[in-house]
């Protein structure tokens, strides 16, 4: 879909002419590995600044709040959507993760994205190399989902090296996953800039999420419950940990999976029904 940011004035100009212009926008869709490869290099050929926004798709003002950051920053803004199967374990929620793929679309197209990357698989059938990050992924997420860590820096790898970006935007919402891929980057020496971007919250307080789409009615009012009783614990003095920890062992309709303080991080895991919830806040 192209839309015209302005008339050019001039006559039997064609598509081409405007594409070159910079009068056309359109956004394009890359599913191959191979030809992803080849728009980063052209990209770098040029030396255009890139903008990277990995996700797994099902967007929301979240991941439209990094692209817009990037959109900002970067001459060219890719986004990938990839519901990377090796950061699920087997009992995880692969198969009934949301794929909305037409809205996706649109809120990109809508967002000014250049290049939406959409494999439908990155790995071959016989795939034997992993990247794992041995310290920072060892508590929290990486106890209650083994393996999701080794998962998650692989395919992240895969795409810096599929798309090259000068920088890529990740949340943080997922705390854990900035820092080891931080990590990751720092001891590899991946040569792209990390770009952090706060927590991005509906009004009620719960932090957007894939997967609050999971939840009913009632369970959406846990969920208040949960970030609420976050947002009290980062203003104690003493033990905020503790505190939340007791409030949530003690809250109907929620099963705890962890409360962790990292630096000055407070993080926590519940179970709402089906649905596994992280939040994290900085202690105030
Ligand atoms: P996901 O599609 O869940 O893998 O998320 C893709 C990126 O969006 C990750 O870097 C997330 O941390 C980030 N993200 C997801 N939800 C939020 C949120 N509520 N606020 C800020 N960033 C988010």
């Amino acid at each position: 879909m192209a839309g015209f940011k302005s008339n050019p004035g001039q006559d039997r100009c064609g598509l081409a002419d405007w594409l070159e212009k910079g009068l056309v926008y359109v956004m394009k869709i890359v599913d191959s590995a191979a030809a992803m490869q080849r728009q980063s290099a052209a990209w770098m050929r040029s030396g255009e600044v890139v903008g990277l926004v990995p996700t797994m798709g099902a967007l929301h003002e979240g991941h439209l709040t990094l692209i817009r950051r990037a959109r900002k920053e970067c001459r060219r803004v890719v986004v990938s959507i990839y519901v990377n199967p090796t950061q699920f374990g087997p009992k995880e929620d692969l198969a009934r993760y949301p794929r909305p793929r037409r809205q996706d679309l649109a809120l990109c197209r809508a967002a000014g994205v250049d290049l939406v990357f959409a494999p439908e698989n990155l790995y071959s059938p016989d795939h034997s190399t992993y990247v794992e990050e041995t310290a920072l992924s060892q508590g929290r997420e990486g106890v209650s989902r083994p393996g999701h860590f080794r998962g998650v820096v692989t395919v992240v790898l895969k795409l810096f090296n599929l798309m090259r970006p000068t920088k890529a935007y990740f949340g943080q919402k997922d705390a854990q996953q900035v820092e080891v891929i931080n990590r990751m980057v720092r001891d590899l020496d991946v040569p792209v800039k990390l770009v952090v971007v706060p927590i991005v919250r509906d009004p009620d307080g719960v932090a957007l999420s894939s997967r609050n789409r999971y939840l009913s009615l009632g369970e959406r009012a846990v969920a208040v419950e949960f970030a609420q009783l976050l947002q009290l614990a980062v203003k104690k003095k003493s033990n905020p940990g503790g505190w939340l920890e007791q409030q949530l062992r003690k809250a109907s309709g929620l099963k705890l999976d962890y409360v962790e303080l990292a630096g000055k991080r407070l993080c926590a895991a519940v179970f709402i029904g089906k649905t596994r919830l992280i939040d994290n806040e900085r202690l105030s």
